[in-house]
């Protein structure tokens, strides 16, 4: 998400004030930290980065600089306690306001806008610039599910969805611009209701349809949704929609009924298996992936054990995890927390090894099978070889060089697996008529 909200800054400014991106910081007029505060290192990280731009400053005292995201949602203007040299403090759901604040900065007036305006934001964005054959799109933001341990309902507000329509439109103009992999997004992407429209509410799965419908788009994937607003309508989607891709990222936290239940998860282990066997009875060859918290307060060896177990009963083949971080002003936070440090770490490690081998099993297992890959471009370490991602997330190098293949999709035989990449032969591709999607 953040990723997609760094981009929509760029289009604005590049749109608003000529803005081009820079690699290099020492060139930049405007320089913007787009943060998070899902856990506590990544927000240690905001004030790290901040002290070495002040140098940056110092040295070129018109440069102007803002923190954006979730960071800057939680702490406002406190943020300049810490940083003075701060011009703009602005939320995820004002950075279409930027414009206007970088006006404000180069009259040295500083600006801390971190409201919610409902979701105002996506009608003061410009229409989306891409190079590349996949993109993300927004549908709805925010969380109402108020987990004990998140701070998302706090920093981003509560679940907001954007009108339908154009939703389909900014997927048809990107598609216009050769975009083919959507990847639709959202905190908790599953809970999109289209309120725009009181006749025919659409809900996710009506999304996916439409999306799927506009030329040129073959793929669709979506990210994050939560396990309790997981609909029929939607598992149904991937039994009739061959653009969604047999991949699905589903968080369960934890494998514990007590854990699942002291974060308000809203279902037991029980009801995330049952939802997985339907979605698998829809789509067999799914593939699944999810987030794990390892050390919620309270959380002991048994229960780490159920997690272990669920693990290895659901086959799952990538993972988010990390040990909890406790976030300021969550219910969470008020927890008594026992268990020591080292001891989550552990535990960490053993999970991530067990999800990690059974990631390269799998990896293995695809050897000699035929996969559809949607070329991205050339390796960045072998200049003789092309790349893609395969519907299950996996990145395929092959030996290629023809640009004309960029963004398109093309079918590999895998030859080869490794821990993070597989190896494959081009067999055919778009490029030839006879190649059918
Ligand atoms: N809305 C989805 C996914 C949220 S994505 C869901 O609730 O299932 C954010 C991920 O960050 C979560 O799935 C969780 O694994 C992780 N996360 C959130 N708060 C955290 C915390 N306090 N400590 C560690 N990880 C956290």
């Amino acid at each position: 998400m953040n990723e997609y909200d760094s981009s929509r800054m760029a289009d604005l400014l590049g749109e608003s004030h000529d803005m081009e991106l820079t690699d290099n910081a020492e060139e930049a007029d405007v320089l913007l930290l787009n943060t998070c505060s899902i856990r506590e290192k990544a927000q240690d990280k905001v004030y790290h980065q901040l002290g070495r731009w002040k140098k940056l400053k110092d040295k070129k005292p018109g440069l102007k600089i803002g923190v954006g995201g979730c960071v800057a949602s939680q702490e406002g203007d406190a943020i300049r306690k810490r940083a003075k040299h701060v011009d703009m403090i602005f939320g995820p759901q004002t950075l279409h306001k930027l414009p206007t604040m970088v006006d404000a900065a180069a009259k040295s007036i500083p600006i801390t806008d971190v409201t919610f305006p409902e979701i105002e934001k996506f009608d003061h964005l410009p229409a989306p610039r891409v190079d590349g054959a996949e993109a993300f799109v927004s549908v709805m933001e925010g969380c109402s599910k108020y987990c004990t341990f998140c701070v998302v309902p706090y920093t981003r507000g509560e679940e907001v969805s954007r009108p339908f329509n154009d939703i389909i439109q900014e997927v048809t103009q990107l598609a216009e611009q050769g975009v083919r992999e959507i990847h639709l997004l959202g905190q908790n992407v599953n809970a999109y209701r289209d309120e725009s429209n009181a006749d025919m509410e659409a809900d996710l799965a009506d999304v996916i349809h439409a999306a799927a419908a506009v030329d040129g788009v073959e793929r669709i994937r979506f990210t994050t949704s939560h396990p309790v607003e997981f609909t029929d309508s939607l598992i149904e989607a991937f039994r009739t929609v061959p653009e969604l891709v047999s991949h699905l990222h589903l968080p369960v936290q934890s494998g514990s009924n007590k854990i699942l239940k002291a974060m308000k998860r809203g279902h037991d282990r029980q009801a995330y298996i049952d939802k997985i066997n339907k979605i698998k009875a829809a789509r067999p060859d799914i593939s699944l992936s999810s987030d794990f918290i390892i050390g919620f307060p309270g959380e002991t060896d048994d229960d780490f054990v159920d997690t272990m177990n669920l693990i290895q009963e659901i086959g799952f083949d990538h993972s988010f995890s990390f040990v909890y971080s406790q976030r300021p002003g969550t219910p969470a936070a008020e927890l008594e927390d026992d268990t020591p440090e080292e001891l989550k770490k552990q535990r960490l490690a053993i999970l991530q090894r067990r999800i990690n081998q059974q990631s390269y099993d799998i990896s293995q297992a695809m050897i000699g099978s035929t996969q559809r890959i949607l070329v991205t471009g050339y390796s960045p370490r072998d200049p003789g070889k092309m790349q893609g991602r395969t519907e299950n997330n996996r990145i395929v190098n092959f030996p290629a060089i023809d640009a004309r293949l960029i963004g398109k999709f093309a079918d590999v035989i895998i030859t080869d697996a490794f821990p993070n990449s597989l190896l494959g032969e081009l067999i055919s591709s778009e490029l030839e008529s006879s190649y059918s999607l």
